[in-house]
């Protein structure tokens, strides 16, 4: 469970790296995990920090299937490596959480984007060897390492993302109330009131573009969703009909796109069939520009159609609104049309 000795969010704090380690008493053989793109921007400020540490190993991750982890995580067990030191974005630090959860050894993680609540959450996604996604269990990070200035700095489409993925609580929330009412699923009150909060936090937030300010306030909202699945022992929380619109289109699309957007698009598309308000989500995604229009996501009406026609498939132990929903050919190129004249 991640608690305030090790979870460090705030601007500058890349350079608090070897404090961190040390307050956790880790030494010994530290391996750190990064790829060559973010090695090369950051690199030269956390090596030394490590070397203070202990005796540094290195690895750029080459991709991010199931096996490359099983394989990072054969290495940490066969070398008695004592913790793995990870930076990057999605790929590599879902790499690492799993390869950590293997070898059962602590793991820092150091996000340098925001793209989703992947970041403190207990779920690696990594590729299967047919290349398709799949969401793994594991533990959410020992220690987690948050540098805002530096989030700042990445690609804004990735922020936005991040923005997409907190949104698509409001979906998520109504489908569990669902599922529970009808009795096909348990509710935990604390996770779902720290779901609840995490959304609150990003939708009540003074700031209304993206600063410093707001990227804490987000990066927040991503951790707290990210507990709020480790204390459900699941996603339920934060992923409901528009997950499982995202998965589809992860599955059956030819070309996904980023997840936050995919489930910010499934989220807004969810309300409008079942007649709920869609306008603050609406509101707030334009507000921070991020844009989900299908057609400049490259969604067209066929797949649009098809995929949320097979969001009911995705998964069998989720019981959501589109499980109600008449999802015929005709009432989705309907919703279609509108999304994109909202969006
Ligand atoms: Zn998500």
């Amino acid at each position: 469970m991640l608690t305030n000795k090790v979870l460090n969010i705030g601007e500058g704090t890349i350079s608090q790296i070897s404090e961190m380690l040390s307050k956790q008493k880790i030494s010994g053989k530290l391996l750190y995990v990064s790829d060559p793109v973010v090695d090369g921007l950051f690199g030269a400020l956390v090596r030394p920090q490590l070397e203070k540490a202990g005796q540094v190993r290195e690895v750029f991750v080459t991709e991010n299937t199931i096996d490359y982890a099983m394989s990072l995580a054969e290495r940490v067990i066969a070398t008695d490596i004592d913790c793995i030191i990870g930076m990057g974005g999605g790929k590599v630090l879902d790499v690492c959480k799993y390869a950590a959860y293997i070898s059962k050894k602590p793991f820092l993680s150091i996000p340098t984007t925001m793209a989703n609540d992947g970041i403190a959450s207990p779920i690696a996604v990594l590729k299967r060897r047919d290349g398709k996604p799949k969401s793994l269990g594991c533990a959410v990070p020992t220690m987690l390492l948050l540098d805002t200035q530096l989030i700042m700095n990445s690609p804004k489409e990735l922020i936005k993302a991040g923005i997409g993925d907190t949104m698509s609580n409001y979906m998520a929330l109504l489908d569990w109330k669902l599922a529970y009412s009808c009795g096909k699923e348990d509710i935990n009150g604390y996770a779902y009131l720290m779901s609840q909060t995490s959304l609150d936090a990003l939708m009540k937030t003074q700031y209304d573009s993206i600063c410093p300010e707001f990227i804490e306030v987000l990066a927040n909202s991503l951790i707290l969703s990210g507990i709020a699945m480790d204390f459900a022992g699941s996603s339920r929380p934060v992923s409901g009909s528009e997950h499982l619109f995202s998965h589809a289109l992860d599955m059956y699309s030819e070309k996904p796109n980023l997840h936050g957007l995919q489930v910010a698009l499934g989220t807004v598309a969810a309300l409008m069939l079942i007649g709920e308000d869609y306008r603050p989500v609406v509101n707030y995604l334009k507000k921070f520009e991020v844009d989900v229009n299908p057609v400049r996501l490259g969604i067209d009406e066929k797949t649009f159609v098809s995929c949320m026609q097979k969001s009911v498939t995705v998964r069998n132990d989720r019981y959501t609104y589109l499980h109600e929903c008449e999802l015929s050919d005709e009432r989705l190129k309907t919703i279609y049309k509108r999304l994109l004249e909202e969006l």
